[in-house]
């Protein structure tokens, strides 16, 4: 089987809003989907023979939008539930769908669940993502903010606590099946403490770009071997078998204090605009 170029955490914003002042001129959401589809295709197929993505929802279904317009977009194109494959000459493109749930605890990344995970506890969105069959993963663990930035999250209706801390990692630890030790999102210093506690508490480690746009996707990304694309439930098998096999070779560099601070500002503005009406989901 061939080395795949995987990157399992990314968010396309383009497909569920119209422009903002953040992210260039007003479209309608179809012509920002097709747009968003076709650079995504161009960027899987430039980058690796095989490659997979997560694309990842929210509260919205911009996976399931962005499925479509790369299914419009492609002549060749097999999708079964959550994974999307598109073949290009003797390259595959995959993309498995995923939602990123805010709990009590933090944030909760789930792959490939069968339906909408609706919990918003911890440990209920855990048990209800693996009774769908979903892969659980711990996103940028231990990521945490101050006062300040609380209130901010109250405002925009999200629980303060954006991501589990050791405790949360302890206490679940034979229930996550991955948690992440780089987040393309994240500063360096979150990395050490992250790695060290992927060891003691025997939690696979693994690396994602969390990029909102497909110019991030890939950013960061892990090269596994050894994953069976032929179906869904093969595929989640697989990437939780491989998740366990060491050493794995990750490539990628964190962004910039500029790109995080433009992502960090984005999405409170994004969601301050929901959460007011002023913009609405399509
Ligand atoms: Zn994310």
């Amino acid at each position: 089987m061939t080395k795949a170029i995987v990157d399992l955490h990314a968010h396309l914003t383009d497909a569920i809003h119209q422009g903002t002042w953040f992210n260039g001129k007003p479209h309608t959401p179809v012509e920002r989907c097709e747009s968003l589809a076709r650079q995504l295709l161009k960027k899987s197929f430039s980058t690796a023979d095989s490659t997979l993505v997560g694309i990842i929802d929210f509260d919205d279904h911009r996976a399931e939008r962005t499925f479509e317009a790369l299914k419009r977009n492609s002549d060749d194109s097999k999708q079964d539930g959550n994974l999307l494959s598109v073949y290009d000459e003797n390259k595959a493109a995959h993309y498995l769908k995923g939602q990123e749930i805010p709990t009590n605890k933090g944030h909760l990344l789930v792959l490939g669940a069968k339906s909408d995970v609706t919990s918003r506890t911890l440990r209920d969105a855990i048990n209800e993502a693996k009774d769908l069959g979903g892969i659980v993963i711990a996103d940028h663990p231990l990521f945490n903010v101050g006062p300040l930035q609380q209130a901010a999250l109250r405002l925009i209706k999200h629980p303060s606590q954006l991501s589990v801390t050791a405790r949360e990692l302890y206490e679940f630890k034979d229930s996550f099946d991955a948690m992440e030790i780089m987040n393309g999102n994240l500063s360096k210093r979150y990395t050490r403490k992250q790695d060290l506690l992927s060891f003691d508490y025997d939690i696979p480690g693994i690396a994602t770009s969390d990029s909102h746009t497909v110019d991030g996707v890939f950013s960061v990304n892990m090269e596994m071997a050894n994953l069976d694309f032929s179906d869904e439930e093969s595929l989640k098998d697989s990437l939780k078998r491989e998740f366990r096999r060491y050493p794995r070779k990750i490539n990628g560099s964190y962004n910039g204090m500029t790109e995080r601070l433009r992502h960090t500002a984005a999405s409170f503005y994004e969601n301050l605009l929901f959460s007011t009406g002023l913009v609405k989901k399509f």
